[in-house]
């Protein structure tokens, strides 16, 4: 993280209340490296913490009160603690607040607890399928859990984010997001398994192999809260019960025929997919740690092509940068994150960066789409105090 955006952070904060912060805290967006739509089925991902981060400046209050105020938004919000419940939380500060709720959902008395003044900063791109949402979640939740002295662990921090996005945010979402963004280590994926939210960080070695992880922010837009997202996860509920399993974690590659049988087309498919995507997480922790990270191309494009044919939560931009990417020589490419708009991430030598990059530009300028954001990312530290 540069250190500009910590010192705008505190400059913010400053200038807004007018006293200095009790501290900064940060915490980074990620990016999946495989293993999309299985986290809330129970299954494998493989994120990983990158270079871009939400920063939140504290300050304790002498009263009751929870101010809010980011620079993505022109007001400061102002609750009071005993108020605090999610139907009356909306917009953007349902996430930094909802965390506030939500800590008290796990455990933490909130009251006795002095009410805060808080000021959020990013250089995480919003809607970008980067998780600027467990951005902002992982960042108040540690620094809460400091200021408060809560003494929650991380993995109760991250469900603490989960619970605030799907209860006071109303998005139906699982707990990878959280879970990279707190958990996540510089140059490790977090191997996570969603069941019982065991974890393990696997070596990525990108440098040292010569490569980098480009991500291609399409620029179109999401919202998790809306649209394609829950009807997926419906499809996904819908294909476990007619398998008679309690979730999709628990259907085989060799189970797959059968469900040919017992499910409509669009289901099965949607269920092919979860089911092909978690081996894919397995081969490719099994392929990071026997080769590195040279041998994962084929799985990049082939959990692509899941995500495109099986589970369509593609877009069009996110096709094209994935074809012209490997089409200029990257080793592998795959859309991240939820889906229906969002980034892309290629796989690729470091001496062929800017023939890639180029190569994307072109290809969305030929189709007249709107230029697209590329930029590299390393895998980097998880949630701290600054
Ligand atoms: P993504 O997580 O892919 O960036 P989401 O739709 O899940 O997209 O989350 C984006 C939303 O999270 C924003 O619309 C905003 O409400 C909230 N958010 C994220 N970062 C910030 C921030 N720095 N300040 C205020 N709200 C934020
Ligand atoms: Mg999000």
């Amino acid at each position: 993280m540069s250190t500009d955006i910590r010192d705008d952070t505190r400059a913010g904060f400053e200038s807004l209340f007018g006293r200095e912060p009790e501290g900064l805290w940060s915490a980074p967006g990620r990016v999946n490296l495989i293993g999309e739509h299985t986290d809330y089925n129970e299954g494998f991902v493989l994120p990983f913490a990158i270079d871009r981060r939400t920063v939140v400046a504290v300050g304790l209050r002498d009263d009751r009160t929870l101010r809010v105020a980011s620079t993505i938004a022109d007001e400061v919000v102002e609750i009071a603690l005993d108020d605090l419940e999610p139907s009356v939380l909306t917009g953007w500060p349902a996430y930094p607040l909802g965390v506030a709720w939500a800590l008290g959902e796990f455990g933490a008395d909130l009251s006795a607890v002095p009410g805060l003044d808080l000021f959020i900063d990013s250089d995480v791109p919003l809607g970008a399928g980067l998780s600027s949402s467990a951005a902002i979640e992982s960042a108040v939740a540690l620094a809460l859990d400091d200021v408060w002295r809560l003494g929650l662990d991380r993995r109760t921090l991250a469900r603490v984010g989960q619970r605030a996005e799907n209860v006071a945010v109303g998005a139906p979402t699982g707990i990878m997001d959280q879970s990279a963004s707190l958990l996540g280590q510089v140059d490790h994926a977090v191997f996570l398994d969603c069941r019982s939210l065991e974890s393990d960080l696997v070596p990525l070695g990108l440098g040292e192999a010569g490569l980098a992880i480009l991500v291609i922010d399409t620029g179109v837009t999401h919202s998790h809260a809306t649209g394609g997202y829950g009807e997926r996860r419906a499809a996904c509920e819908r294909g476990a019960a007619a398998l008679g399993v309690a979730s999709l974690r628990d259907v085989s590659i060799a189970d797959l025929d059968r469900a040919r049988g017992l499910l409509d087309d669009v289901t099965f498919r949607r269920v092919r997919h979860v089911v092909t995507e978690n081996q894919r997480v397995l081969d490719t922790v099994a392929v990071l740690r026997a080769e590195g990270a040279a041998g994962i191309g084929e799985l990049l494009d082939a959990s692509h092509r899941s995500m495109r044919d099986d589970f369509e939560i593609s877009v069009p931009e996110l096709d094209l940068a994935v074809e012209s990417a490997v089409q200029a020589g990257a080793l592998g490419a795959r859309m991240t994150g939820g889906g229906f708009g969002g980034a892309a991430i290629a796989l690729v030598r470091l001496g062929d960066l800017s023939r890639v990059q180029v190569a994307i530009d072109n290809a969305f300028g030929e189709h007249a789409f709107g230029q697209p954001d590329t930029f590299v990312v390393t895998a980097s530290q998880g949630a701290e105090r600054n």
